[in-house]
């Protein structure tokens, strides 16, 4: 598992930033990850996994089965060594599978919220309950899945996303940018994320 650390002279919160969780996906998320490994602009410290998986049996992570997994057990170590308070999980996925991440019934079907396409296939959503429960009420996690498609466009707008949390030094400053620039998809994401977790947690 190859890791990239980044560290700033000025303090600021930590970030763990991983890609790759399960089968192939990380054939995708590496060359975005690698790419924002090479940024010059951050605050604090910044923990970027491009793949934590090369090559590995697709274990869905919404199972308790997946954190039982080497990559599971290898995602959670990296959460307790690192305890970041901002986390950002990026998937893959094909487009056969579109329809399901974003279902409206998904939450009655599965159990958690759909995914908000932000534009062109970029879906951000919560990440799994099972390893929201790692992290602090106040920590800020979000899950994006890159659509497996598209072009390099998509991938530049997604890495554009990935610097905005890189850079920014508080988690509001993210949230009200990404409102700037996906005004209805963000309220829409926001909203499913307070009705799932009753208001106990602040989107994301
Ligand atoms: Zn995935």
């Amino acid at each position: 598992m190859k890791k990239y650390l980044l560290s700033s002279f000025e303090e600021g919160p930590t970030k763990l930033f991983v890609g790759g969780l399960h089968g192939k996906e990380g054939l995708y998320t590496a060359p975005i990850l690698v790419r924002l490994a090479k940024e010059e602009l951050y605050s604090g410290e910044a923990i970027i996994v491009p793949s934590i998986v090369e090559d590995s049996k697709y274990i869905d992570i919404l199972s308790e089965e997946y954190y039982r997994s080497k990559e599971g057990i290898d995602l959670i170590r990296l959460i307790e060594k690192y305890k970041p308070s901002f986390y950002f999980e990026l998937h893959a996925y094909g487009k056969q599978s579109y329809s399901r991440l974003t279902d409206p019934e998904r939450e009655k079907r599965i159990g958690v919220p759909p995914f908000v396409d932000l534009g062109e296939g970029i879906l951000i959503g919560s990440i799994a309950p099972i390893l929201r429960s790692e992290f602090s009420e106040n920590d800020f996690c979000m899950t994006i899945e890159v659509p497996n498609w598209k072009s390099d466009k998509v991938r530049e707008e997604i890495l554009q996303i990935l610097r905005l949390a890189l850079s920014k030094e508080k988690r509001e400053d993210v949230m009200s940018e990404l409102r700037m620039r996906y005004p209805t998809q963000i309220k829409k994401a926001e909203e499913l994320f307070r009705q799932y977790y009753r208001n106990r947690l602040k989107p994301f």
